[in-house]
Formats: structure tokens, sequence, C-alpha cells
């Protein structure tokens, strides 16, 4: 199963993530983790990266779209992907669509939205912590570990984004505006989209979107969504 988590950066893609894999046992793939891990270990992808994230930029699509594909053919994604952060532009999107159908002969199952207010998304931002070991997203009012700067479950030492701070969060907010949100209409016409109020608890986010995934009709799962074709035409 292929399933995508879409929302502006701060919307609690990761935070819903670490969640949801647990429940449904499936892989996260974060393409903003495997960015910062490839810079972290000085990859030749991590050397050509790190310029578009320090200024708020989206890292060129093809660069993207081969360290994802790479990714979901190892081992830890032969059960699907929970994908958060990918795609991020129409021209990705085309590109997962057509990778999926052609390597895995399975399409996306639901695209799940989460939808929170700017204001909020930069106030957000500006109190995110995050660990290095697991990569979990603590915030310091609205989600706080629960002792203070230490993972819940590691025990690291919590550290803030460089690209959290205030102007290049308000870039990425704009980036997100111009080339991402386009998807949501992208997969609004394809019928993949779940809407999910993000500004509610955590828990709450959860709730919803388990919800929602539990309602797509059984024969869905197993047939899955290609783009491209209604669901009448699988159903048929
Ligand atoms: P994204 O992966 O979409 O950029 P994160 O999951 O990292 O977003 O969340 C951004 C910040 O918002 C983090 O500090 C996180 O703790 C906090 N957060 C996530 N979900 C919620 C929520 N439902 N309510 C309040 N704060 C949240
Ligand atoms: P994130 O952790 O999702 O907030 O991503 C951090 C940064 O990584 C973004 O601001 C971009 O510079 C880069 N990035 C992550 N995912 C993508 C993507 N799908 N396309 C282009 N750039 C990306």
């Amino acid at each position: 199963m292929y399933l995508i988590l879409l929302g502006a950066p701060g919307a609690g893609k990761g935070t819903q993530a670490h969640v949801l894999t647990d429940l449904i046992k499936i892989a996260h793939v974060s393409s903003g983790d495997l960015f910062r891990e490839n810079i972290k270990n000085g990859t030749p992808i991590g050397i050509e990266a790190q310029g578009y994230i320090n200024r708020g930029e989206l890292v060129p699509d093809e660069t993207v779209i081969e360290m994802i594909m790479e990714h979901l053919s190892t081992p830890a994604c032969r059960n699907g992907a929970l994908l958060d952060g990918f795609p991020r532009t129409i021209y990705q999107a085309d590109a997962l669509n057509e990778a999926l159908r052609e390597h895995f002969k399975e399409g996306i199952s639901r695209v799940i939205y989460i939808k929170v207010d700017t204001d909020e998304l930069l106030q957000r931002l500006s109190g995110r912590w995050i660990c290095p070991v697991c990569q979990t997203p603590y915030h310091e009012i609205n989600n706080p570990p629960r002792v203070k700067g230490k993972c819940d479950q590691e025990g690291a030492e919590l550290y803030q984004r460089d690209d959290d701070k205030r102007s290049t969060a308000e870039r990425r907010l704009q980036v997100y505006f111009n080339q991402t949100m386009p998807l949501i209409d992208y997969y609004k016409e394809h019928g993949l989209l779940l809407e999910i109020n993000g500004q509610q608890p955590v828990e709450k986010v959860t709730r919803d979107i388990v919800t929602a995934l539990e309602a797509i009709p059984a024969n869905e799962g197993k047939k899955s969504i290609m783009l491209g074709e209604t669901e009448e035409s699988l159903v048929a």
C-alpha cells in the first residue's frame, strides 16, 4: 500500500507518520529526513541538496525522484510506504505515479492532506525540536517531550532545524503555496484526497486519519487505484 501525507511545512506530517507507521506497519519515507541523512554523511546528494534546503527552496525534481525511487526499492519498503514530503510538485507526482505503475504494479491508495492555517504553521515551526536518532518531532509548547530537551524514546538531546528559523520558514511556506498546493486539486480530481483538519490535538488528528482510512472499501485495498483510471473502471 502506498499512502501520501500532504501538507505545508509544520502541518504535522512527520508527527502523524511516526504514529501511523506504528499502527499500520508500513515504512515511513520522508524526503526531508533522507536529505538530512545524506547531508550528515556528506554524500553527493547531500552536497547538492544542502544549498537548496538552507535557502528554503525545493531540491531539483530529478534528484529527489532518484533518491525516493531508490529508497522505495529497498526491502524496508516491500509492503509499500507512507510518503512524507514527497511529492511536492506536479512533476514529482507524475513521476511517482509512473514509477509505481511500472515497477511496483500498484497505485497510490490515498493522499492524506493535513490542513492547517498559515499563522499556526509559523508558530509550530519556530517551536519544533527534533530527535537526531529517530527524527520524532516535538513542540516546546504544543507537544513537549516528557523530559525537557530529550526524546521520549531515545533519550537523545533534541535539536532545532536551521531551516525552521523565521525567514527560511516563511520562504518554505511561499514555496509550498506556489509549487506544492496545486497537488491538492491534482489528487482531488483523481478521487484520492482525504482532507483532515490538522488544527486539533495530535491524537484527534490521528483518529480522524485512521477513521478516514478505515472507510476505504476493502476491494480497493486489493486493486489499488491507479491515477488515470477511474474508480468505476477498477470496480467494473
Ligand atoms: P511537518 O512534518 O508537516 O513539517 P511536524 O510533524 O514536524 O510537521 O510538526 C511541526 C511542529 O508542530 C512540531 O513541533 C510538532 O510537535 C507540532 N505539531 C504537530 N502536530 C500538531 C498538532 N496537531 N497540534 C499542535 N502541534 C502539532
Ligand atoms: P521537510 O523535512 O519535508 O520539511 O524538507 C526539508 C527540505 O528538504 C525542504 O525545504 C526542501 O528543500 C527539501 N525537500 C524535501 N522534500 C522535497 C521534495 N519532495 N522536493 C524537493 N525538495 C524537497
